[in-house]
């Protein structure tokens, strides 16, 4: 992977504003319930998709182009952040950061145990039943608030995940 200048090439998804959404996770390692966050992108935001997909016109096969979408957003196995928003996270949390996932094999912005300093890896916070963004109940819902950063947003992210706007009373104040 490319790194260095450049990176403005690298990155899928960017957005005029976001939120950082914080919610509870229970660690493995101490039973522990530890703060973590995640990132929300505001509806409107872009996505770059791949030239690949384009039908036909072999010239325009090869152009990559940004997406809009609708609605918000959820990014997860995030292995690229803008400076802007590395800062303004690492305000917010000090157990943010990048770190080599075993299990996953990639190395991406990761939430640690504020207890016990244990890895929270994004499968279990994003993708398994009771995760701290996948909650399986109103209750567990509860837990997420959302604070909006009126700051540009750009990352490379693997994982992308639409939110539903039908729940939206679990936010919180700014
Ligand atoms: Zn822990």
């Amino acid at each position: 992977m490319q790194t260095g200048h450049g990176m403005a090439n690298d990155i899928n998804s960017r957005s005029r504003t976001y939120c950082i959404a914080r919610s509870l996770q229970r660690c493995e390692s101490c039973a522990c319930f530890t703060p973590v966050i995640g990132l929300v992108l505001s509806a409107g935001h872009e996505t770059l998709e791949s030239g690949a997909d384009a039908d036909g016109d072999p010239e325009a096969a090869a152009a990559d182009s940004w997406e809009s979408a609708e609605t918000r957003a959820l990014l997860f196995f995030v292995e690229y952040l803008s400076q802007t928003v590395q800062r303004r996270l690492q305000q917010v949390s000090r157990h943010y950061r990048l770190e080599y996932d075993d299990q996953e094999g990639q190395t991406y912005w990761m939430n640690h145990c504020s207890f016990c300093g244990a890895k929270q890896g994004d499968f279990e916070l994003y993708c398994e039943p009771e995760g701290a963004f996948m909650p399986i109940s109103e209750e567990e819902a509860a837990f997420i608030r959302l604070f909006e950063v009126s700051e540009p947003f750009e990352a490379l992210a693997g994982g992308y995940m639409y939110i539903s706007e039908s729940s939206d009373s679990a936010q919180g104040e700014p």
